[in-house]
């Protein structure tokens, strides 16, 4: 397994040397509310409402003071006006308990609303460099088609990456995974004949166990991938980062 996971890892790292954050923010405040907002919607429709967002409500302490009703019409398109009300009740309690820092461990920021395990490990990551594995739609798809995990839920997808994949590349992988699930390994039709990895698939190779592509409700990954499979991404033959800047790394 060792062997294969190394070599699994090494493959997506040369496929995607530049793999990163596709949701565009550039301190952890932005990183916050951009992942909040990106539940249950496509990084591109996130990236299309932020900046009109963070040049209204530029800071933490601005959003604390914001009135939900005038931030729901500017984030309409990325879903329920719960995500506004989120994101102005995290700030408030990010001003109020943490002097207007975002906390930079997995239980304060659990603590936030709208701020689930996923959310918290992307912010971790992204924001802070910690070593985290947020399993989403795609990092789950896609580590156990490869078999980097076999599991049936989100929590022992993140168990069995965190004990398979080194911590070094932790940050790393999820991107990988990401990046390969949206551009290759795709939900429906995934293009093995093309995937540089599917010697090491037992998927693509045939043995397509059905318990792989969904997780049990328990720990399911939100729906934010049902979006992105009706946007039918395209094979790039070109992979490039396209990222704005994250904030620690
Ligand atoms: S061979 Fe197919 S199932 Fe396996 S990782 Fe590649 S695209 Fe996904």
């Amino acid at each position: 397994m060792t062997a294969k996971r190394n070599q699994i890892l090494a493959e997506l790292k040369r496929l995607y040397p530049q793999a990163g954050p596709e949701l565009n923010f550039s301190n952890p405040y932005e990183t916050l509310v951009a992942t909040i907002l990106s539940a249950q919607c496509t990084d591109r429709q996130v990236n299309k409402v932020t900046p009109e967002l963070f040049a209204r409500y530029p800071s933490v302490e601005a959003m604390a003071a914001a009135d939900v009703n005038e931030v729901y019409p500017i984030v309409k398109s990325c879903g329920f006006k719960s995500k506004a009300s989120n994101i102005v009740e995290a700030c408030r309690l990010i001003a109020l308990r943490h002097a207007g820092q975002v906390p930079r461990t997995m239980e304060e920021l659990t603590a936030l609303p709208g701020v689930g395990q996923k959310t918290a490990n992307v912010v971790l990551a992204n924001a802070f460099g910690v070593p985290a594995i947020a399993v989403d739609t795609h990092v789950f798809r896609v580590s156990n088609r490869l078999g980097l995990a076999q599991a049936k839920n989100v929590e022992q997808t993140e168990k069995q990456l965190k004990e398979n994949v080194p911590m070094k590349d932790w940050i790393d992988a999820h991107h990988w995974l990401i990046y390969h699930g949206r551009r290759v390994c795709h939900a429906q039709n995934p293009a093995c004949e093309i995937c540089t990895l599917r010697s090491y698939c037992s998927y693509g190779l045939g043995e397509k166990p059905s318990a792989q592509d969904k997780p049990k409700s328990k720990g399911r990954p939100s729906a934010e991938s049902s979006a992105e499979r009706q946007a039918k991404p395209k094979w790039k033959t070109s992979i490039t980062g396209q990222n704005k800047t994250t904030a620690a790394r």
